[in-house]
């Protein structure tokens, strides 16, 4: 297996407008292929798009495993896929705002305004056309991976740069956030019930 390099952000690779796969069953892009499914697998990653190896090809892989998805009826769960030559388009109007990161943006991650249902189509290796409305998760990894073939990286796509952060750091912020709220619960409960009162509980420390 060969061990592909991820570009990272700054490299001018992934500001490329990708060409057309000609042959989506050439035996270098079926190693390709097989390359990057293993660097989505081992990274890990839900996606990988060809510029981010440094080939400027239209293809993505990528997978909605069951913890991905939002279990919406349209968020399907899916095995690694690859889709060569992408048409990517939006069924409606309607936004969502999703968490995301990029293993090409390592260590961050933000909220990216993504089409809440899209239309997909493209081919395999062996030519058979791969296609799908999807919903949540599914819709949001589809759409960050073919904006890869555009040149286009989800901090472009932004729209408030509050909501962006280093992993670890949102983490936390999501955790005290999930205290807070227990706290507040807390005391609304108190408020009503006065036996519900109990010592503060030090969840600040
Ligand atoms: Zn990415």
């Amino acid at each position: 297996m060969a061990v592909l390099k991820i570009a990272r952000m700054g490299h001018p690779v992934l500001l490329e407008r990708c060409r057309p796969v000609p042959d989506p069953g050439a035996p270098e892009i079926r190693r390709l292929v097989r390359d990057m499914i293993d660097k989505m697998e081992d990274a890990p990653g839900a996606g990988l798009a060809a510029p981010q190896v440094h080939v400027p090809l239209r293809l993505f892989v990528f997978r909605v495993q069951p913890h991905r998805s939002t279990g919406a009826l349209d968020d399907t769960v899916i095995g690694n896929t690859v889709v060569i030559n992408p048409v990517v388009e939006p069924v409606g109007q309607e936004k969502q705002l999703r968490w995301e990161g990029c293993l090409s943006i390592p260590g961050l991650h933000a909220a990216v305004p993504r089409f809440a249902r899209v239309r997909y189509s493209g081919v395999d290796c062996d030519g058979r056309p791969v296609a799908a409305e999807v919903s949540g998760f599914h819709a949001g990894v589809v759409q960050h991976e073919n904006d890869h073939l555009d040149g286009i990286l989800y901090l472009m796509r932004m729209t408030d740069f509050r909501q962006m952060g280093f992993n670890d750091e949102v983490a936390r912020a999501e955790e005290l956030a999930g205290r807070m709220e227990a706290i507040r619960a807390e005391w609304a409960a108190a408020e009503t019930d006065p036996a519900a009162r109990v010592p503060q509980t030090g969840a600040f420390g």
